[in-house]
């Protein structure tokens, strides 16, 4: 509906009460001035008529009462001026005129005031005159002789000049009301517009309001209701911005709460959009946190485990449980419990999904588990081994001494493999132990001495093997470490180096300065090793070539040690190697020794 400005509402009401008020004033003023004339004309002609009537003859249509009649008509004349005076015979005929010749005159008998004089009574009418055309007021009175009535005196007078002073004046007063109807209108513009002011400014503020600028302030205007409401709007906004304000914050508090959270979260709404997701649900998911929002959950989730359970749990009220596994370039294991969501009412509203990846717990479990079985496993060789040879030297029918020998020499090297194996592992556990309560004990050691006895613990599988060590390590070096142990890092990475090269090859072991570090390094070039073993090669029992490592005595624990020994000192292993080329293994830790909380 077009709706009209509010002065529209107001100016028609002005405009008719100001035009309704003028015309009342104008009756009333037509009547009273009309009536007071009439009656004070009235009154002359009256006091005209009883002076005429002691001049007239008694009988004024008796023959010889022509002289009379004529004096008296004349006498009138004179005392009136203006006044006309008629006489009427009972049968109407007109006897006399002060005006025009009675000859010519229609008989009256039939004029209303003559009619009543001549019942008796004194007549009155007003009208315009046959005889002058005029406006006239006339007043009849009987003339009697005893009982009988024997003429009518009449007298009249002209009212057309009231009539034109009245004409006049309702002029001026219409004139008047046309001033008042204009000045009502000026006064009613102004009016409104005063009162319309304040209301322009509640409309614009409201509307200010309703944009979102809430700290936008009413004036308030000095008139009470206006002022009441200009108040109440600038109480509702500021409350309203406490509130927003509040919400905000609880927002961000939910959101920085969700977003720290280890798990992802997904809100999903009745209509089956995304509300929310934070950064992990949108990194386990694939997806953008903030793209994902609004969008249909088949889209958002492309999992059909997690849609199916995020449905099922809104249809059902129940919690639902979905384990995935994403398969990428590395396998994710996702494990999503979807919880469906409520209003106040307790209506359905969506469902919220927590998602959890347990890629690294399922991980943690694969390894324990392949520990177990690798641990069984090297354990179980020796053994059968050692348990055979023994069962054989106590057989009633024992083989020759120098066998018996040989046999327990086997023993022998079993036993030292299982007691290497055992050490390996003990001291693996330790390390592992100390860097996890950080109680490794660190002291400055020079790089150089570290190198030349870990060579030196080297120097006779080295000549056993026929390949050369040289060292590059420059004297002034040092770090704060703990020197056993960074020694036995170094031995393992020899040791290996040594076992994987050729007879006449040479090895170098160096160390450098690699700013707030120091790296040490063993280089070979031996047999390489294939890129696809290369992300696996410092987990436990990993072993390229298993026949070769068990013949070489190695425990597949080597490489496993100097990781768990470098990460003790808050460093990093690192391997090149080209297969047929040779090999790299390098590690770097702080010269200034283990991060605070790591030592
Ligand atoms: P192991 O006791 O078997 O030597 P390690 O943990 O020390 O166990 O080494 C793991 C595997 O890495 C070894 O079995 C070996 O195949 C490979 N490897 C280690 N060092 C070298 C190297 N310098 N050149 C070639 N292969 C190597």
């Amino acid at each position: 509906m077009r709706r009209r400005r509010l002065i529209w509402h107001v100016v028609p009401h002005f405009l008719i009460i100001a035009a309704l008020s003028t015309a009342v004033a104008a009756w009333f003023a037509d009547r009273a001035i009309r009536g007071f004339h009439i009656d004070r004309v009235a009154e002359n002609l009256a006091v005209q008529n009883r002076f005429l009537q002691d001049l007239l003859p008694a009988d004024p249509a008796a023959a010889d009462a022509g002289p009379a009649l004529a004096a008296a008509i004349d006498a009138g004349r004179r005392a009136a001026p203006g006044t006309r005076v008629t006489v009427i015979a009972p049968d109407g005929r007109v006897l006399a005129d002060s005006t025009a010749d009675p000859a010519h005159m229609q008989p009256h008998q039939g004029r209303p005031e003559v009619a009543a004089a001549l019942r008796g009574n004194p007549g009155r009418d007003m009208r315009l005159s046959d005889t002058t055309g005029r406006s006239t007021l006339y007043l009849a009175l009987p003339l009697r002789a005893g009982d009988r009535v024997t003429a009518v005196l009449r007298t009249a007078a002209s009212i057309e000049e009231m009539e034109q002073v009245l004409a006049d004046l309702q002029r001026r007063i219409v004139l008047h009301g046309i001033a008042v109807v204009a000045i009502a209108i000026v006064v009613a513009f102004l009016l409104s517009s005063r009162v319309l002011r304040p209301l322009a400014e509640l409309e614009r503020g409201a509307a200010r309001f309703a944009a979102g600028d809430l700290s936008h302030r009413v004036p308030v205007p000095d008139a009470r209701e206006i002022s009441a409401v200009a108040e109440a709007m600038n109480r509702m906004a500021e409350q309203l911005r406490e509130r927003i304000d509040a919400i905000e914050t609880q927002r961000a508090e939910v959101e920085t709460l969700l977003a720290s959270l280890g798990e992802g979260v997904v809100a999903v709404g009745a209509d089956e959009r995304v509300l929310y997701a934070n950064g992990q649900a949108a990194d386990l998911l694939n997806t953008g946190a903030a793209e994902a929002r609004g969008h249909d959950l088949r889209e958002a989730i492309r999992h059909p485990e997690l849609q199916e359970a995020v449905l099922k749990a809104m249809r059902s009220g129940e919690p639902v449980e979905a384990g995935v596994v994403i398969r990428g370039d590395r396998e994710i294991y996702l494990q999503g419990r979807a919880v469906p969501l409520r209003d106040a009412g307790g209506q359905p509203r969506g469902a919220v999904v927590v998602l959890n990846d347990l890629t690294r717990i399922h991980r943690l479990m694969v390894m324990r588990r392949d520990f177990v079985a690798n641990v069984s496993h090297e354990l179980k060789t020796p053994l059968t081994s050692i348990g055979g040879f023994v069962e054989t030297l106590l057989d009633p029918d024992p083989p020759p001494a120098d066998e018996q020998r040989r046999f327990l020499g086997i023993v022998l090297r079993q036993v030292h493999r299982l007691q290497s194996l055992v050490d390996d592992l003990l001291g693996l556990a330790r390390i592992e132990q100390q860097a996890e309560q950080g109680t490794i004990e660190t002291a400055p050691a020079a790089a150089r001495e570290l190198i030349d006895e870990a060579v030196e613990t080297c120097r006779q599988l080295a000549t056993d093997r026929g390949v050369g060590i040289d060292v590059e390590a420059p004297e002034e070096l040092t770090a704060r470490v703990d020197a056993g142990r960074i020694g036995r890092a170094i031995v393992n990475l020899l040791d290996n180096a040594i076992k994987h090269s050729p007879e006449g090859a040479r090895v170098v072991v160096a160390s450098r300065d690699a700013g707030p570090d120091l790296e040490f390094s063993v280089t070979d070039r031996g047999c390489g090793i294939e890129p696809r073993h290369l992300p696996r090669l410092f987990e436990r029992f990993y072993r390229v070539d298993k026949a070769r490592s068990r013949r070489e005595g190695g425990t597949g624990l080597g490489l496993a040690i100097v990781k768990h020994i470098v990460h003790a000192h808050g460093g990093q292993v690192a391997v090149e190697s080209r297969p047929g080329e040779g090999s790299r293994f390098s590690f770097r830790i702080p010269k200034a020794g283990p991060p605070v909380g790591q030592a």
